[in-house]
């Protein structure tokens, strides 16, 4: 089945097809590594976690490639502010290298919780100073770039595509930049970007810092996404994602300086994930509504009910997260999770139930429709126990919800004593005493189910 994927190049939904047979090449943007990781960051990387999974399930080989920003990214994206880096190693008193390994650490942990398959590359910017500083001589040489006292931009009026990708003109990017604080008095034009900063002025004390034909100092953030993507990708790879807040500086200045360098298309594909708001408001820690794993944990809640939650909504829609419906996911989780756990494995995958699940993926990623067949499948009279699961074990390689980790339930004593109870009171016809220990066995977590051979415990 050919899969749909809505292009943002094209503002499109496109039949996907990779450039080599059956690999795909797959850039994702990873995280600048200077606090902590939290559900917004959760659903991007779940929602590329999907993606790769579905490529896979289809029967492609993917590779799929990440970077750590641990240098660069300053705190306003159009590289205005400080180094974030430099700002979180201020803020605990450790040194921007502990900084980030400690929050790259803790993303790595976040990320196995949910079960977020590590990219077959995860190279943090630091090693790859080389590259960029290769591909700036490039930009230089052609006649793309210019330098400053403080610093090597990139020469935006140089580029006739910029502003494709999110449809803005150059014309509106000046005016949108008015308010701008004027930074460097010699950069020609305000979309003009950093290749290289000089250490210098407010950098003059950055700690990381390396040689380079333009001096001492650091690489710009658009450089390390294009330069690590060439390096282990080539110039143009099949896919390239990020959050829609990346489309347009991060992304359309990544494009510019690759095309302009290679004289190759960059990305084929771009795919853009929605936000994730909490209780109607954007997430910030000002607002205490920044959650992280162990908050869900916290919550006695199982972090990858995130992922189930995350599948409800398109990931090109908002997602607006409540504590109510992360719990209701996890119900839900927990009901397959049991299900699968309760059944034997030699059942058969329901080819017409495999072919439905794959229809939803291969529309752009609807993962609502995927999630619709699974309880669709669950509700099925005509299909065995033991098939269902079957089939949800060969879902799961989507899911990724663990139902091939998951111990069979585990009857307490207690809830054996109610039951047998319960049995009796139901053979007696007392439906109030029935109903009763019901509830008592509902209260202890337990799904209670009516069945010929008596009560049930799911
Ligand atoms: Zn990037």
């Amino acid at each position: 089945m050919a899969l749909t994927l809505y292009n943002t190049k094209s503002r499109s939904n496109e039949v996907f097809t990779p450039l080599s047979d059956n690999e795909v090449t797959m850039y994702a943007c990873g995280p600048t590594v200077y606090d902590y990781t939290h559900i917004g960051h959760m659903r991007k990387y779940v929602g590329d976690d999907i993606l790769r999974r579905t490529l896979t399930y289809l029967g492609y080989n993917v590779k799929h490639v990440m970077n750590i920003t641990d240098v660069g990214h300053l705190s306003d994206d159009a590289d205005t502010g400080e180094d974030k880096l430099e700002k979180g190693a201020l803020r605990e008193g450790k040194s921007v290298w502990e900084v980030a390994q400690y929050y790259t650490e803790y993303f790595e942990a976040t990320m196995r919780a949910i079960h977020v398959l590590s990219p077959a590359v995860t190279s943090k910017a630091t090693d790859h100073i080389q590259q960029m500083i290769t591909l700036n001589e490039q930009l230089v040489e052609k006649g793309f770039a210019y330098e400053t006292a403080q610093a090597l931009y990139f020469d935006v009026t140089k580029d006739p595509h910029y502003g494709e990708l999110s449809g803005q003109k150059l014309s509106e990017k000046s005016i949108g930049a008015r308010d701008e604080v004027v930074e460097d008095p010699e950069k020609r034009h305000p979309a003009d970007f950093s290749l290289w900063f000089k250490r210098v002025g407010k950098f003059k004390d950055h700690t990381m810092h390396w040689p380079s034909p333009w001096g001492d100092g650091f690489p710009g953030w658009h450089i390390e996404c294009s330069a690590m993507s060439m390096h282990y990708l080539g110039d143009t790879i099949d896919i390239h994602t990020g959050g829609i807040d990346h489309i347009p500086v991060h992304h359309e200045n990544e494009i510019a300086q690759s095309e302009c360098a290679t004289g190759h298309q960059f990305v084929r594909y771009w795919v853009h994930h929605a936000f994730l708001n909490v209780d109607g408001e954007k997430m910030s820690k000002s607002k205490g509504n920044f959650y992280t794993i162990e908050d869900i944990r916290a919550k006695g809640i199982d972090p990858l009910a995130t992922r189930l939650l995350f599948m409800q909504t398109s990931y090109r829609k908002p997602l607006n997260f409540t504590w109510e419906s992360l719990a209701a996911a996890n119900k839900l989780l927990k009901k397959l999770q049991r299900f699968v756990a309760t059944q034997k494995k030699n059942g058969v995958v329901s080819r017409e139930y495999v072919a439905q699940f794959t229809e939803g993926l291969c529309d752009d990623l609807n993962t609502a429709k995927a999630l619709s067949v699974v309880w669709s499948l669950l509700n099925d009279s005509h299909i065995e126990d033991v098939d269902k699961a079957a089939t949800l074990l060969s879902f799961d390689q989507v899911l990724g919800f663990g139902l091939t980790e998951v111990a069979p339930l585990e009857i307490s004593e207690e809830a054996k004593i109610l039951v047998v109870q319960r049995d009796a009171a139901r053979q007696a016809k007392d439906w109030v005493k029935s109903d009763t220990l019901r509830d008592e066995l509902l209260a202890l977590g337990y799904e209670v189910l009516d069945t010929p051979e008596g009560t049930v415990l799911n």
